[in-house]
């Protein structure tokens, strides 16, 4: 089954711990809300591990939060002291339930289980050492790299989060993991803080999420975020920091803010909506237009549309509205059908658009296969007029840091001329959002986004050659396989 109408940039994944002094019967079920509230960050696959004294108990499997866990699993996952859990689409590894997570790994010192959110950018070349080695990996993830990195240097050093450090030393790219030990629970941030990572605390109980809309499900305040190359050790002792001095300017991925994060969530100190709506006020100034109504696509356009309208004085309106029923992914047999799948998610209101001068803002526009068949849609409801806006600049380059912005040759921008794609696409003008002002849509100190699927410019390494061609290569397949 394939979700046709999905031409939308993936996150990889949403991680999440657990951590309390006692044992306590409500971890599954704290782990279970937590992932739900970052089910969008990853429908692929899903995972809770809760450990009890050390005894790791997980359940993970293919499907969305609420397919994989029934009351009776959250039961049988019992009562511990820690969780870690997982919700993954996968840019590293393909979609089988042996590279679900977390991760668990049983070693002569104990075990231990990892959560993992990004991509790393030298996995091949370590998993190609590993294995010369005498490593024997259980899945293609790359997150099975960074659990063999740990293990191997917990053997060789006293305590856990020394061999976290020293994985760090050799791990590349982008990665927020949560690792629990039998006793510790430890998050880290790579150097550039490509990723989100939070920390909240719930009573005496200390939380770590992707994004702090995760807390709130469970309770938990808000107390903050993981700074680049940062690692945190909790223990029943209490909390503590180290500093692996990997870490400088913070690189966070800016299209978390135009798109992937939830609206109600806050990263870095800046409010996702308040960052979005700051988008749609610059690319009102950039691309001014006559109109009369500003509509956004639901969902993550909405704020961005709010901004336009309100810095532009055109009003704004609910243009079209979702089926909130329609399944992630459903069967369509024929070509008619799959060619009309979007009419199924989404609907046109005539009531704001007939007649009507329209202002459409959407995030972003990655194959356009989807927004061809909205601009149409917005047609046959009568738009006199329908002028893109689009709140994030033109994706050019692939991204290889744990969102599958495809190879350069499936992406539209890098295709055709501004004007072709609005030819393409059937609207009459279109507008994106500048580099520069993507750059300051969040205010976040001691930052300067990572904007490298627009740039071309990233703030790492990409992966070297044969490792980046495998890489675009997997992309690559995995859209024929979304698109047949
Ligand atoms: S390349 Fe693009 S999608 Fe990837 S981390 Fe950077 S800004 Fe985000």
């Amino acid at each position: 089954m394939v979700d046709f109408y999905d031409d939308k940039p993936h996150d990889e994944c949403g991680v999440f711990g657990y951590f309390c002094k006692d044992t306590n019967e409500h971890l599954a079920a704290y782990a279970y809300s937590a992932l739900f509230a970052l089910q969008h960050r990853g429908q692929e696959s899903c995972g809770i591990c809760v450990s009890n004294d050390g005894v790791m108990t997980v359940r993970k499997e293919l499907g969305l939060v609420s397919e994989v866990f029934s009351q009776r699993d959250i039961e049988e996952l019992g009562a511990g002291n820690m969780a870690v859990g997982h919700v993954r689409y996968s840019t590293t590894g393909a979609s089988k339930a042996m590279n679900a997570q977390p991760i668990i790994v049983h070693h002569k010192k104990g075990s231990m289980a990892i959560a993992h959110n990004g991509n790393l950018t030298n996995a091949n070349e370590l998993r190609d050492e590993f294995e010369s080695d005498g490593g024997i990996f259980h899945t293609t993830s790359d997150t099975e790299v960074i659990a063999y990195a740990i293990t191997r240097a917990r053997l060789t050093v006293g305590a856990i989060e020394d061999a976290v450090e020293a994985a760090m030393k050799k791990i590349k790219g982008a990665y927020s993991i949560v690792v629990m030990s039998p006793r510790k629970m430890i998050a880290a941030r790579d150097p550039y803080g490509l990723r989100p990572l939070c920390m909240g605390r719930h009573g005496d109980d200390i939380v770590f999420a992707s994004e702090s809309c995760a807390l709130g499900a469970v309770g938990a305040s808000f107390v903050r975020d993981i700074e680049p190359g940062e690692i945190i050790v909790v223990t029943p002792k209490g909390v503590s920091s180290i500093n692996t001095f990997t870490g400088g300017k913070k690189r966070m991925c800016v299209f978390e803010y135009v798109y992937i994060a939830r609206p109600d969530s806050v990263i870095d100190g800046e409010s996702v909506h308040i960052a979005r709506k700051r988008a749609g006020v610059y690319l009102a100034r950039a691309h001014p237009v006559a109109a009369d109504v500003v509509i956004g696509s639901p969902d993550s356009g909405l704020d961005a549309a709010l901004g336009y309208s309100e810095e532009s004085g055109i009003p704004y309106g609910v243009g079209i509205t979702k089926n909130r029923y329609v399944a992630r992914t459903f069967i369509q047999p024929t070509q008619e059908m799959r060619r009309r799948s979007i009419t199924l998610k989404l609907s046109a209101l005539k009531a704001t658009i007939d007649g009507k001068r329209v202002v459409l803002v959407d995030d972003s526009i990655v194959r356009g296969n989807t927004m061809r068949q909205v601009v149409s849609m917005l047609r046959l409801a009568g738009a006199a007029e329908i002028h893109l806006r689009i709140s994030s600049p033109p994706f050019r380059y692939p991204c290889y840091f744990g969102i599958d912005v495809d190879t350069c040759d499936n992406l539209i921008a890098n295709q055709m001329t501004t004007a072709e794609i609005a030819e393409y696409l059937g609207a009459d003008s279109i507008g994106y959002l500048g580099i520069e002002d993507v750059r300051r849509i969040a205010r976040v100190e001691n930052s300067d986004f990572c904007v490298g699927c627009f740039s071309g410019e990233y703030p790492c390494e990409p992966p070297i050659d044969s490792g980046k061609r495998k890489f675009e290569r997997k992309l690559s397949e995995r859209g024929t396989e979304r698109e047949r």
